[in-house]
Order: structure tokens, then sequence, then C-alpha cells
């Protein structure tokens, strides 16, 4: 059986169901790399340079980890997803970065994802399995699985359904905070030290964007003059202020890769609203170097300031 590789970095995290179903369907077998570790990421830093942000890095060290194991490697480059709207540059360039830095890779399969132009997702998912069937009504049932994952991804990827992390009670009691970022932040375990899971074991409530129904959170990020055109920065801002804007949220952490250029204006413009609104707005910022220690600390003092915030002082601030 043919076997292609997806690196589990970057844009795995929202689309790899829907690849698995499909490639299933023509009866190839996807195969990921494993989670992330602290060796997957040494070979990812000593294989991409050194300006790139740390998610790139560990894209590179799932693509070193899965080079031998498989025939393809998969790596699609998700251009755009909506009209007028691109995804991040390293996004774009993601494909060609890991074919100049890596050598010895097998044949890479990198469609581009470009549904800004009037491809739509149909014809760029039939354009890769033409690479390996001629059968439409294979190609069609492939089509159909795939979205069909995908939609279920979409719902799997609410808090609530996530089995990974404990259920909740008393839901009403507990302080909520919006874990916000880029998916591969909040869903990588070893990059956010398994922040999530934490906060829930400290009996705090967390949302993340997946949570906010795409058309609300698209609809939150049309409100600004200038319009933003980064996918993932409207999925961030647009989630924040709705709920910032109705009241649904205690405090925000963003998680975000040092060097990310995105970020340093997303957070920017979050936290101003945050501020505006009097919501308590942390930052965790990581790298390679990041140590776990430290990264608790932060966010422990960060909660510990918002349940005696909450609990003894009507929310008004220590020093008024
Ligand atoms: S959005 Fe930021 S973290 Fe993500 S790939 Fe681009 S620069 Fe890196």
């Amino acid at each position: 059986m043919i076997k292609v590789g997806i690196p589990r970095g970057l844009y795995y995290y929202d689309y790899f169901p829907l690849w698995k179903s499909f490639f299933d369907s023509l009866n190839i077998e996807l195969v990921s790399s494993d989670k992330t570790t602290k060796d997957i990421l040494n070979l990812g830093i000593e294989n991409c340079v050194d300006e790139a942000c740390l998610p790139v890095k560990i894209f590179h060290g799932h693509v070193v980890y899965l080079r031998d194991k498989v025939d393809y490697m998969f790596i699609p480059k998700y251009i755009s997803l909506y009209k007028r709207e691109y995804n991040c540059p390293k996004h774009l360039g993601i494909a060609n970065m890991i074919y100049h830095s890596i050598g010895d890779l097998p044949q890479l399969i990198a469609p581009k994802i470009k549904l800004n132009s009037n491809e739509d997702f149909k014809s760029a998912i039939y354009s890769i399995g033409k690479m390996f069937t001629k059968d439409k009504s294979l190609l069609n049932k492939a089509y159909k699985e795939s979205m069909l994952s995908h939609k279920k991804h979409l719902d799997w990827l609410k808090i609530e359904n996530m089995p990974r992390i404990k259920k909740l009670d008393n839901i009403s009691e507990k302080i909520k905070i919006l874990i916000l970022g880029h998916s591969y932040n909040i869903y990588d375990d070893f990059v956010n030290m398994n922040i999530l899971q934490k906060l829930v074991e400290m009996d705090i409530e967390i949302i993340t964007p997946d949570d906010i129904p795409e058309k609300e959170y698209r609809q939150y990020s049309d409100g600004f003059s200038k319009r933003i055109f980064w996918t993932g920065g409207r999925k961030v801002v647009g989630a924040a202020y709705a709920l910032i804007e109705n009241k649904e949220v205690d405090g925000i952490i963003y998680l975000s890769a040092f060097g990310c250029g995105l970020d340093s204006v997303l957070i920017h413009i979050v936290e101003q609203k945050a501020r505006s609104e009097n919501i308590p707005f942390m930052i965790m910022t990581f790298d390679e170097q990041t140590g776990e220690a430290g990264f608790n600390t932060r966010f422990e003092a960060f909660i510990d300031m918002m349940k005696w915030r909450n609990g003894f002082e009507n929310n008004i601030s220590t020093f008024r």
C-alpha cells in the first residue's frame, strides 16, 4: 500500500481528518508523524533557518521524522481559504522551505489550496486525487467522505467535545478564560506545555476560537476600518471581540510563538480591546528555550490574580 506522510504541524490540527478520510477512500495510507517531542523540535532546529518562528521549526522536525517512513510527503500550500484573504506567508511557502532545507525527501505532493480564485475545495481535492486515480466515482466518494470528516472535526474541536479535556461541572461558577492563538499553538501540547489540561485541573473553564461559530467571529472581524485580510487573524480577533463584547469571558491568555509576524499585530488589537473593557489579558510567548517551570509560574500567577480580583475586590484592581 502506498504511504503518504503528513507532518503534524501548522494546519495539521485543522485539516488532518479531512485528508485522512480522503486518502483512506483512495486506499492510500496517510501516516502522520508522532506528537511533538523535544527530539522532533531539535530535528526542526537543526534543519530550519534560525529566523523562522517556532511552529515552522517544529514542522521541519516532523518532516525529518517522517522522511524515511513514507513514499510521498504531503505538504499542502494553504494560500487562501476565503475570497480576498490570505494565510501567513510562511504557510504559503512552507513546502518550498522544506524542499530547499531538507535533503533526501520522498516525492513531495504540495498542492495549492487557493480558494480566492475560481477554485473551490472540491477542485483542489480532485487535482490531488488525480495523481493516484482516474476513477471519477472514487474521487467523488473521497471528496464527500473528506468533507464529512472535516465537519465532524470542527465539532470535535469545541472544548466540550474534546475527550482529552476532563468534563466540566458547575460551569457557571467558574472563571472563564479564552485561550487565544493559532490552532497549532493551542492544540500542540508540547508547545504550550499542556496548558489546556492544566487550566482545567485548576478548575478554570476554558474556551478557544473554535468554540465561536464561524459566522459570528467573521462578523466581528468585519468591523474594522482597515480590512483584516489574514484568515487566521480574522479568527483570533473576531473570537476575542465576540466574547469581550458579549461579556462572556473573564480573562484572555494569548499563546504566541516568538517571531510570529501576524501576532505582533493581532496581539496589539486584542490587548487594546481587552484593556478597554477591563478584561485581564496575558501573553505567553514561547520559543525553543522556554522552560516549563517559568511558564507555569506565569499563568498560575495570572489565575491567582483573577481569583483574588473576582472574589475579594469586586472587580477593582488592587491599587484602586
Ligand atoms: S502565523 Fe505566525 S506562528 Fe504561524 S506560521 Fe505564520 S509567523 Fe509562524
